[in-house]
Parts: structure tokens; sequence; C-alpha cells
């Protein structure tokens, strides 16, 4: 099912990502992690794409198999990173093949050792890569927008354009980076709105459980912590099962948020954790009006 479709009901929708894994060994693991995140039934599931292409074949695996085995609609995400037209070419047949409908197109982060000379790169931004997926067939393709800018922006105004371009595209919806103070996602729409950028918006949602880990994220996305989250982050951080319930707490108390302020699609980044994914869908079952699984 196309996420466009999904995403046109006027009621909470509640959705998860999960990563593939680096390599073949990890395979089995992380495929029934994220049969356990499945099996939850979310109204989708989306599955990364490591830059470069590496990882791509698996996260075509986990795609299909949520899809195949759970009836969950699934979104691959691709890059363009370091590819050439053929090698998209080659992985859009390959989602075609095995009935994937939703693709989530980014550029990438540009990795430090690229693994094709610059030059030989077909697509530069995320835009050209939308154009060159709806030439080739029928997706539905979702694409990456930054409350907070994206940190390689100069300006907010800079920012909306090319997130206009990517509408302008193909681009059908929107999926935010993480953000942790609702007030930047409201501040933001407004903003896009104003430009005339109508797609609908999924608000990302990181419940953080590890607290190396979300600052070494913070450091890359350039992501604000808001005072209270500090507070919980420098009283729990040194424990993980503390930390685990407060960042639980906190992303149901952000997700609450939005639904109540109109926000109708979240999509939690549930960093292969199904208990995590499972407990937020606890705490929203009277709210979304479902039960996972
Ligand atoms: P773009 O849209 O190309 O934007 C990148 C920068 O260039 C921005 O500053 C933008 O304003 C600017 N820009 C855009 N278009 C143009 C243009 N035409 N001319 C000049 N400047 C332009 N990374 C992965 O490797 N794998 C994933 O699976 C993945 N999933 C993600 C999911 C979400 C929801 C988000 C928010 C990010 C994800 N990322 C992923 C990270 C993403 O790849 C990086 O943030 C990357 O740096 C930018 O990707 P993009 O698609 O937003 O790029």
């Amino acid at each position: 099912m196309k996420i466009s479709e999904i995403l046109k009901a006027n009621t909470p929708t509640l959705s998860f990502e999960v990563f593939p894994p680096k390599t073949g060994t990890a395979f089995t693991d992380v495929k029934s992690t994220t049969e356990a995140i499945a099996a939850l039934r979310p109204d989708f599931m989306s599955v990364t794409f490591g830059a470069g292409g590496t990882t791509g074949d698996y996260t075509l695996d986990i795609s299909e198999n949520i899809q195949n085995r759970f009836g969950v609609p699934s979104l691959a995400h691709l890059t363009c990173v370091c590819s050439t037209a053929e090698m998209i070419k080659e992985r859009l047949a390959s989602f075609k093949a095995a009935g994937i409908e939703n693709i989530m197109a980014l550029r990438g982060d540009i990795p430090k050792d690229v693994t094709l000379p610059r030059e030989k790169w077909a697509y530069s931004h995320a835009d050209e890569l939308m154009r060159a997926i709806r030439e080739y067939g029928d997706f539905c393709i979702g694409g990456a927008c930054y409350p907070e800018i994206h940190p390689e922006s100069k300006s907010r105004r800079e920012d909306i354009a090319h997130l206009k371009n990517k509408v302008e595209a193909g681009c059908d919806f929107l999926t935010t980076q993480m953000f942790f103070d609702n007030n930047i996602l409201f501040n933001f729409l407004y903003h896009l709105r104003e430009a005339g950028v109508g797609v609908p918006v999924i608000a990302g949602i990181m419940p953080v459980t590890n607290a190396a880990q979300i600052r070494r994220i913070l450091q890359i996305s350039g992501t604000q912590l808001p005072q209270r989250f500090k507070a919980i982050l420098d009283k729990f951080g040194e424990s993980p099962a503390a930390m685990t319930q407060a960042g639980i707490a906190y992303a149901t108390d952000q997700i609450i948020d939005l639904y109540a302020n109109g926000i109708n699609h979240v999509h939690v980044y549930t960093m292969n954790k199904p208990d995590v994914a499972r407990k937020i869908f606890e705490n929203l079952t009277d709210i979304i009006g479902r039960k996972p699984l």
C-alpha cells in the first residue's frame, strides 16, 4: 500500500524505523528484531539505507520480509551519493520486483571514503534522485526535512526553498529529522506552509535510551536539547534502565502533544529496539484507537 494513501486518514498514525545490518553475519539477528517490531502492526515501517549502497541488499530483504510476512507496508530508503544512474535504476528495478511501493529518496551524508569518484555521481541532491524515480515508475516518494534546518544550509529560507524543489520533483510526503521540542516543529510547519509546501509532514521522534549515543548524534545533526531533556540526560544518563524508562516517557509525552495539536502522523526512530517500540505503542493505544498485536 502506498504511504500517501495511509496519510490521507484524518486520524493518528504510528510508524517505526529500523536499520539493516552492516554485515551478512548480523543479518539473522537484525531480521528477527525487525520482525518483532513488524509484529506490532504499525501503520508502516521504514528501513534505512547505508549511504554508498553497501547494505542496500539488506534494506531490500528486510523491507520485503516486513511486507510479505506481516502485511506491514514498507518504506525502503535509497541514497544517491556514490551512485551512477545505472546503479540507481538497478535498485529501483529490484524494489519494484519485490513489490516495494514506497521509497524514501535521500542524498545521504557524503562519506569520507567515497566508493565512486565524485564526477561519476549521477545526482547531487535528493530532488534529482526524486525526478529519476518519478521517471522510472509509479513509486510513492518520501523525502527528509529538518525542523532545525539541515547542517549544510545557510538559512531556513534556503533550506525551505530546497524542500519546495523536492516537492516539485515528485516528493509525496516529508519525514522530519528528530527534534526534542515540539515548538520547533510547529514553527517549522508554519514557515513550510507559508512557503507553499503542502505535502503531509510526518514527525520523527527518537526515544532516547542511550545517553552516549544521543550525544554523538546531536553533535552531527545540530539538534537542540531543551533544558527539561538535558536534566533527564544528566540525571539518568549513566543508568541504562532509568534512561530507557525516562526516554520512553519523554517520547510518549512528545507524541501525545503532537497528536493533541493536530499532527496526526508520527514516525518513531526505534533503533531496532522492539521493547521500546512496544512500550510506546502500548502507551498510546486509546489515543490511536488500536492495540499492538
Ligand atoms: P538534500 O535534500 O539533497 O539536502 C542536503 C543539503 O543540500 C541541504 O542543506 C539542502 O538544503 C541542500 N540542497 C537540497 N537540494 C539542493 C539543490 N538542488 N541545490 C543545492 N543545495 C541543495 N541517511 C542515510 O545515509 N540513509 C538513510 O536511510 C537516511 N534516512 C534518513 C531519514 C530521515 C527522515 C532523515 C531526516 C535523514 C535521513 N538520512 C539518511 C540522513 C540524510 O541522508 C542526511 O541528512 C543528508 O545529509 C541529507 O540528505 P537529504 O536527502 O536531506 O539531502
